[in-house]
């Protein structure tokens, strides 16, 4: 998913209008993150996305299930 790394980016390698469309590997919801709301209000922008993707949780109640994140192709071509 993050092709064309050949390090994993940090959210502050994203570019800061784009999304993380996040899927729950549980129960199937979707939904988006903003980069600018992890860089500006999660103050993670030090972090690696592999890493966060690590850690985030489903945030729908009673799932907490682990996540896949996917960012356009073009947009991290973009941010290259
Ligand atoms: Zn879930």
């Amino acid at each position: 998913m993050f092709k064309g790394w050949t390090i994993p980016p940090q959210v502050k390698d994203l570019p800061r209008d784009g999304y993380i469309d996040i899927s729950c590997r549980s129960c199937k919801r979707l939904w988006r993150q903003s980069v600018r709301d992890l860089v500006e209000k999660e103050r993670v922008g030090a972090q690696f996305v592999d890493l966060l993707e690590w850690q985030t949780r489903c945030i729908h109640p009673g799932c907490g299930g682990m996540v896949c994140f996917a960012v356009e192709d073009d947009e991290l071509l973009q941010a290259a």
